[in-house]
């Protein structure tokens, strides 16, 4: 079957700035993405909005309008609502597309699944009612549905974002937690003069906070102890701050202290990974031009490392020229030469990442549970008492675990519980993460039905691939 020069999962920034930097030199390209238009998270809906006016958002967000134009104007093959399950070693991929199974090849492939949330497991995380601050936006920006009265907890800029955006739409909020932990102000603060080399962001973080101050919605700081108030669906969030118990009521609690990258996909296939010490978390272990561990596969943007959209925009471009120079279509010389702004200009943005990544460190209380009853596994609803006695009866890693336990089988296939049972173990074996190690996952990445792989197409590339 003719391959395609080179297919890309997902179209967020990383992945519409490669594909549009590809096809502008001839590269015969395939975007794949579950959603119905390119934008990934930060600009999804952002060029058909169903708000009356989207600029309440930001301008971060409106711009994305421009790139989704130039994207939306390439000669390349974008099949939306396409969820790619399974990625082999051999340019093969397997998607599902309208409950058939498509199939399609490539020579190069470069994956740019985007970030996740980092989950929050506090007592009553799964109760109907608690979503992340990231749902808030989903909801916000494809829908223009909001929550009102919801109480929001965490910690970090997403959050932060968040309640600003609710708040210039009118929609009112019951409070903000903040959880950002007292001594995290202290340990970034040798990192700040080198991060204000990037006042712009610095002036982009301090203006949502003092438009939430300036609101007169409670905040509350150094939020501790929290927990999910009600039975069978969220009621409220109690907390501590300022060594004083408080209850919140409230029908809908959003819960965010940070994002990780989305690993399924460059854990399945088997591509090397590294601990992140910083941002507590696996991720592919790249070059700069994002090459990973198999010569022909290049992971960008948040999916290989936490980033943001500006970097993700870059390391997708610097991904793109790396793989034009595979294909034969770019020499060296024009490689280092186009290439050079994009690395001088993510070089620049590390001191902020830094600084970012110690101000929000997320607190092992948040991270991990405490609360015996408190489910890790939503899937298969296991607890962290059943976690712990498989523990004790010996499953000393997270494979171990999952097949004692079946945490990480379920639907997710362990995108929610992964990094939670990774700290765990590290934490009962007194072991760093890098001993411990992480799920090992395997195709298909979800479930599928007999029905779903009956029904089998294969998408030729068009005949003018350049091999
Ligand atoms: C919920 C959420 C909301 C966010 N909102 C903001 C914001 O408002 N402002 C901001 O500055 N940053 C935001 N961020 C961070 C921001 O998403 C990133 O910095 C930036 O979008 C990263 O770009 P990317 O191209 O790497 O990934 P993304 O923009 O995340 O794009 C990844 C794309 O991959 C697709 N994908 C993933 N898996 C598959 C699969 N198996 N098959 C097919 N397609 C797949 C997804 O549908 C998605 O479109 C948010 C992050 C999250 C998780």
């Amino acid at each position: 079957m003719q391959a395609f020069d080179c297919a890309i999962i997902g179209a967020g920034p990383a992945g519409m700035s490669a594909a549009i930097t590809l096809a502008k030199s001839g590269a015969c390209v395939a975007v794949l993405d579950q959603a119905s238009r390119a934008g990934g998270q930060i600009y999804r809906a952002s060029a058909d909005s169903p708000l009356p006016d989207a600029h309440v958002l930001g301008a971060d967000y409106t711009d994305g309008a421009t790139l989704i134009a130039e994207f939306e104007r390439v000669d390349i093959t974008h099949i939306t609502q396409a969820d790619v399950w399974h990625i082999g070693d051999d340019g093969r991929i397997l998607f599902s597309h309208f409950g058939d199974t498509r199939e399609l090849h490539c020579r190069e492939m470069l994956l740019c699944p985007g970030a996740m949330e980092r989950p929050m497991p506090i007592p009553g995380w799964t109760l109907p009612g608690v979503m992340t601050a990231g749902a808030a936006q989903v909801m916000l920006k494809s829908d223009a549905m909001v929550a009102k009265g919801a109480v929001f907890a965490g910690s970090g800029p997403l959050l932060y974002l968040i309640v600003a955006q609710y708040l210039r739409l009118g929609v009112p909020v019951a409070a903000m937690v903040d959880t950002t932990p007292r001594q995290n102000y202290l340990a970034a603060a040798p990192l700040l003069p080198r991060a204000m080399r990037n006042l712009p962001m610095l002036k982009k973080g301090l203006d949502l906070l003092r438009e939430i101050r300036a609101s007169g919605v409670p905040v509350y700081r150094g939020a501790t102890d929290l927990q999910v108030l009600g039975d069978t669906r969220a009621q409220g969030l109690r907390f501590t701050s300022a060594s004083r118990s408080h209850d919140i009521a409230a029908d809908t609690v959003f819960l965010h202290h940070g994002v990780q990258p989305n690993l399924n996909m460059t854990r399945a296939m088997d591509l090397t990974h590294r601990w992140n010490a910083d941002q507590l978390c696996w991720q592919v272990d790249t070059d700069a031009f994002g090459q990973s561990s198999v010569p022909h596969v290049a992971v960008a943007g948040d999916g290989a490392g936490i980033i943001g959209a500006d970097g993700a925009r870059m390391a997708g471009r610097l991904a793109a020229l790396n793989i034009l120079h595979r294909l034969d279509l770019l020499p060296q010389e024009g490689l280092d030469r186009a290439a050079a702004p994009d690395l001088a200009a993510l070089a620049a943005m590390s001191p902020f990442r830094a600084f970012i990544d110690r101000l929000y460190r997320p607190s092992d209380a948040l991270r991990l549970p405490r609360d015996p009853d408190t489910l890790v596994c939503r899937c298969e609803e296991q607890t962290l008492a059943q976690l712990r006695t498989g523990f004790e009866q010996g499953a000393r890693d997270p494979n171990a675990l999952k097949m004692l336990t079946r945490c990480g089988m379920g639907p997710c296939q362990g995108r929610q519980c992964g990094h939670i049972v990774a700290g765990l173990l590290s934490d009962w074996r007194n072991e760093p993460p890098e001993t411990v190690g992480y799920y090992r996952l395997r195709s298909p990445q979800r479930l599928l039905t007999l029905d779903e792989l009956s029904r089998f197409h294969a998408i030729p590339a068009p005949t003018e691939a350049t091999e």
